[in-house]
């Protein structure tokens, strides 16, 4: 009895989402995650439990809800409880260094997730996708809905990238603008705000508002008179801002939306797209991610290698890290049901109703 209270209270306190473990002295592993504002991460969470259970080890899911200081408390916590290995996907990617010493010192072994941690020799291996893949993805989907390899445009695009704490965000920055910059360079796609860089178009946080109002000002800025045909979006919550914001002015009602891409196939999303205003997501299946970074984690426990695929491209700052990397799959009007619904990662009600 006074075990389980011990258990309880120590459950509330430390605000487990789910899976807080009967056995509060052995829980195997900690799974900090970041936010619960989008779904991806509700489901990468609930799949790792899912996937951590069935191989019957113990598992502790925190979310910090973008604050970076949860984040870090919350790993502190677990170290102090004594979890065997960490899996994180990081709010700041260059926040961490002083945490993973502490669990370095406690023997603690960390899977990076989805996300790198930068500037840390503490990271054992990475479970990922092909993040450049992503940003080629949505930035060919540009490429072909506006025919530019046969059209003489000019078409005008505007681009928005991820937060700039998160490494992701260059990786899809990157990839996207592998295959935009020579249609820029050649005056084929026109971005009227000359708002280029990374740096100038980053998204802190994601934030879908962050970036509506960002959108409503280039609108209001550049496009009073000229229209804008397409949009480069790394993320289904950017887009679905950006898609507010053009309705604002009457894109989708007077004159078709532009090509508006995104990231994570979110039912919001996809419910856009099947009605017409987003055009474009890229699908990274979160079941597979979770399987790879629990697999990974088995490996630590066991005293094996995991399996990984890639072992040049994830240099962290310190080393490169050793990381499996899964293919993102692009998903538009034309093949949602075969790329989400066949393969059971949504019902095609909860898409429908
Ligand atoms: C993830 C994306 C996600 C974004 C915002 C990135 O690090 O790779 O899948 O859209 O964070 O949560």
């Amino acid at each position: 009895m006074k075990k389980l209270l011990l258990v309880l209270s120590l459950c509330m306190v430390l605000f487990v989402t789910t899976a807080c473990s009967g056995n509060s002295e052995g829980v195997d592993v900690g799974i900090s995650m970041p936010t619960q504002s989008s779904e991806r991460w509700i489901n990468d969470g609930q799949n790792m439990v899912k996937e951590f259970e069935a191989r019957e080890y113990t598992a502790e899911l925190q979310y910090a809800e973008d604050v970076v200081e949860n984040q870090v408390a919350q790993i502190e916590n677990m170290i102090t409880r004594g979890v065997k290995v960490l899996v994180i996907a990081p709010i700041d990617g260059e926040a961490l260094t002083e945490v993973l010493e502490r669990a370095k010192n406690a023997n603690i072994e960390v899977v990076t997730y989805d996300r790198l941690i930068r500037n840390s020799e503490y990271v054992s291996y990475y479970a990922t996708f092909d993040n450049f893949q992503v940003g080629v993805l949505q930035a060919s989907y540009i490429e072909e809905a506006l025919d530019l390899k046969n059209q003489e445009g000019p078409f005008n695009i505007e681009l928005f990238a991820g937060s700039p704490d998160d490494n992701n965000t260059y990786f899809f920055f990157d990839g996207a603008m592998s295959v935009l910059q020579p249609y820029i360079d050649e005056g084929k796609l026109v971005v009227k705000s000359g708002q280029t860089k990374v740096e100038q178009v980053a998204t802190l946080r994601w934030d879908g508002s962050v970036a509506q109002t960002r959108m409503d000002n280039l609108l209001s800025a550049e496009y009073t008179t000229d229209r804008i045909d397409a949009v480069l979006s790394p993320y289904d919550g950017i887009s679905i801002g950006v898609i507010s914001s053009l309705k604002g002015v009457g894109y989708g009602s007077g004159q078709p939306m532009p090509i508006v891409t995104g990231q994570d196939a979110e039912l919001a999303s996809i419910k856009s797209i099947i009605a017409g205003e987003q055009t474009q997501t890229v699908f990274k299946d979160t079941r597979e991610l979770a399987k790879k970074a629990v697999a990974m984690v088995e490996s630590i426990l066991k005293n094996e290698e995991a399996e990984v695929n890639d072992t040049t491209t994830y240099h962290n700052g310190v080393k490169v890290v050793p990381s499996y990397l899964l293919k993102p799959v692009s998903v538009d009007a034309s093949n949602w049901k075969e790329e989400l619904v066949d393969v059971g990662y949504y019902t095609e009600n909860q898409i429908t109703q």
